[in-house]
């Protein structure tokens, strides 16, 4: 089995994770009231999805 000759450095190792970073959740914008909401959810502002209104019948 293939065995790595040198440690990798501190250095080396936080240089090659530089690219790995958190990225925000899915937001998108609102087009209907163009607040940012998490996609594929209802938006909490105005309560429409795909361009309708959902409300909650109470
Ligand atoms: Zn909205």
């Amino acid at each position: 089995m293939a065995v790595p000759k040198r440690r990798t450095s501190k250095t080396r190792k936080n240089k090659r994770r530089t690219h790995i970073k958190l990225s925000a959740p899915g937001m998108t914008e609102c087009p209907n009231c163009g607040e940012m909401k998490l996609s594929h959810r209802v938006c909490p502002e105005c309560g429409s999805y795909k361009g309708e209104e959902v409300t909650v019948a109470n």
